[in-house]
């Protein structure tokens, strides 16, 4: 399972991120250890508390995001990836913070138009998508799309690009759904097409329905392999 934000630093002092506060992937991973998994959950920087119970791996950026988790998903059944990823990252990381008076000089040197500064920002591992490229016979992956529009198409897309078996996909920048809010409303589709709309429930609540619809599908994966024991998450 992975939940929070990423953070993207520049420099010792900023960093790029998002909104994100680890609440739904918090509560799924609580969910699924309420039902007798064991549970890692890889998570960015956040101010929630840890469920009881589940093995923490605490990370910062993007590609430390993808280390742990390629590193925990061979050994899995069911992949939750639940956090919000910075697709892009500052292409330097500055050891020391950046003055603004260094930034004027250079400006009155003629180095700077004015006094912008030009940020370059090189794409991020998308984690996911690396994991469902060598997704084992039997494992589960479950992806999350947080869109502004065309929830349908573009989830579909990400469901397929992916090679997922599950996808869950909310609208951002309405009241109580997605980023900050206690509170979400999503699309779910399955590798077959299947849909099932979840009305607007505390991410508690949706953790319950996600893992509803993700537990048959682990289950039809247990008897394509012949059953196992305990169930890890990640
Ligand atoms: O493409 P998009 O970022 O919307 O994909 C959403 C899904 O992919 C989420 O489950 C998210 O956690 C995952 N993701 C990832 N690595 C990235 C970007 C997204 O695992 N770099």
């Amino acid at each position: 399972m992975t939940a929070g934000p990423t953070r993207e630093p520049f420099d010792p002092a900023r960093f790029i991120s998002n909104p994100s506060t680890g609440r739904m992937g918090y509560a799924l991973a609580a969910e699924a250890m309420r039902r007798g998994a064991e549970v890692t959950l890889i998570c960015g920087p956040t101010h929630l508390e840890a469920p009881p119970g589940a093995h923490l791996v605490r990370v910062t950026t993007a590609d430390e995001m993808f280390r742990a988790a390629l590193n925990q998903a061979p050994g899995v059944d069911l992949v939750l990836k639940a956090a919000a990823v910075a697709d892009y990252r500052p292409e330097v990381r500055s050891p020391g913070k950046i003055k603004k008076d260094v930034l004027r000089r250079k400006a009155r040197k003629g180095q700077g138009a004015d006094r912008a500064i030009l940020l370059r920002l090189l794409p991020t591992p998308d984690i996911l998508e690396e994991i469902g490229r060598r997704k084992k016979p039997g494992q589960v992956l479950v992806g999350f799309a947080a869109e502004t529009g065309d929830l349908e198409a573009n989830a579909l897309k990400k469901l397929r690009r992916k090679n997922l078996d599950l996808i869950v996909a909310n609208r951002i920048g309405q009241d109580g759904e997605g980023f900050e809010a206690g509170t979400n409303r999503a699309l779910v589709i399955d590798r077959h097409g299947k849909k099932t709309g979840l009305p607007l429930m505390t991410k508690e609540a949706m953790a319950v329905a996600v893992l509803d619809l993700a537990e048959p599908l682990l289950a039809a994966a247990d008897g394509r392999r012949g059953g196992r024991g305990t169930r890890t998450v990640s």
